[in-house]
């Protein structure tokens, strides 16, 4: 009998799969359900990898592609108003970004735990039993390096299928961002992000920014919230995610993005890699490695890039950009030698700050 212990993406991923696999398995839930711990929120699905084809890259087709074929909620975001502390400009993005339901009905937390329990998985709700070896520890992040916060406004007037995309240091420091999602309802969800040394003024600088950004306080219109959202994550890549025999995985190993805190393919991968090499023998160390490497190295020049530059560096990015544009994001990075080593030296010098400070 296998045994995951959390039922957030990552365990609930590696459930499926063990399934899938013919294993006996049963997860074991600290909540009364799983999606629970999120209110209803949009979040962002990256692409497993830059150069990956859109086809390839839709929310079900990356699922698919780790053994998961849920039922859940999704769409796509291809019109964006980028802001920039000096500019807004309303662009279209050439490959739309795939939004997924976290939390409640409809989320993919309970896509993927009706998946499992069809394929014979069995849950345990309410349940924190110590890890032994051979379990799989997917209970979620156990450090803070960064957190958001979001509020939920009524707003019926903001086009569901645009995305507001701030970056002001202002109100996110150190290179973090706001966002605005338009959820299902007729309201829309602003979400502010900060990391370690501001994530205790990430509410504060949101309404701040409310407050004070016209092309806020234009959308908000004096609305007040109808409920709010937040939570931390905390990245730090391990030299090994198997400790006393027990494989850790999501942001219980901490896999997470430093940069922006896009952690759900992290989790999502990890969780299903520690299913491979469980059922198959394996080394699980070396497949997440393998599997993390660039992404990982980028997230964490970006985060140093970001930074150090913060503004500037979105300024920058988006200095040839007009309003109306169709922006090919892959097309702006830095390409060739010029990525190699602007990305290398960030990730050094991101690397020994994260040495001696223990933060990003
Ligand atoms: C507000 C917010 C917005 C985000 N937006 C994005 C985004 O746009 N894109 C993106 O990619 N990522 C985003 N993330 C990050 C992403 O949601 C997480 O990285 C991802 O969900 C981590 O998955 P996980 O399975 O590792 O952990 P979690 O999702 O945290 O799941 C852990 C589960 O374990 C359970 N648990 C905890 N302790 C125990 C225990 N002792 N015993 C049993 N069960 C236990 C918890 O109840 C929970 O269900 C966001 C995070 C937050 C907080």
């Amino acid at each position: 009998m296998r045994r995951i212990i959390g039922g957030g993406l990552s365990g609930l991923a590696a459930a499926v799969n063990f399934a899938k696999a013919g294993e006996k398995v049963e997860l074991h839930e600290a909540r009364k359900a799983v999606g629970e711990q999120f209110h209803a929120n949009y979040q962002v699905l990256l692409k497993e990898r830059p150069d990956m084809p859109w086809a390839d890259s839709t929310a079900p087709a990356y699922l698919k592609r780790w053994g998961l074929e849920p039922e859940f909620t999704w769409r796509n975001a291809q019109k964006f108003v980028c802001c920039t502390p000096t500019r807004e400009l309303t662009i279209t993005m050439k490959q739309p970004l795939p939004l997924i339901l976290r939390g409640g009905e409809g989320s993919l937390e309970r896509g993927l735990a009706a998946e499992a329990e069809r394929e014979g998985a069995k849950f345990h709700y309410k349940s924190r039993p110590k890890p032994q070896p051979g379990d799989v520890v997917a209970t979620g992040s156990y450090r803070t390096d960064m957190a958001a916060f979001g509020a939920y406004y009524e707003n019926s007037d903001f086009p569901r299928d645009q995305f507001l995309y701030m970056h002001d240091e202002k109100y996110s420091p150190r290179g973090w961002y706001l966002y605005i999602i338009p959820m299902d309802d007729d309201t829309i969800k602003v979400m502010n992000c900060c990391s370690r040394s501001h994530t205790k003024h990430v509410r504060r600088l949101l309404y701040k920014a409310v407050e004070e950004r016209k092309v806020l306080r234009d959308i908000i219109d004096g609305a007040k919230p109808t409920g709010t959202v937040g939570g931390q994550g905390g990245a730090e890549f391990p030299r090994s995610a198997v400790r006393d025999g027990v494989y850790y995985t999501g942001e219980a190993a901490g896999f997470q993005d430093p940069w922006r805190g896009f952690g759900m393919n992290y989790a999502i991968e990890s969780g299903v890699l520690a299913q491979r090499a469980l059922s198959n023998g394996g080394n699980y160390d070396q497949m997440w490695k393998a599997q993390f490497r660039n992404r990982k190295k980028a997230d964490i020049a970006r985060r140093g890039i970001f930074a150090l530059l913060g503004n500037r560096a979105f300024e920058m990015a988006m200095r040839k950009v007009k309003d109306g544009d169709t922006v090919d994001w892959e097309k702006m990075n830095l390409q060739g030698w010029r990525k190699s080593l602007v990305y290398n030296s960030f990730y050094a010098m991101e690397m020994v700050k994260k040495g001696i400070w223990d933060r990003w």
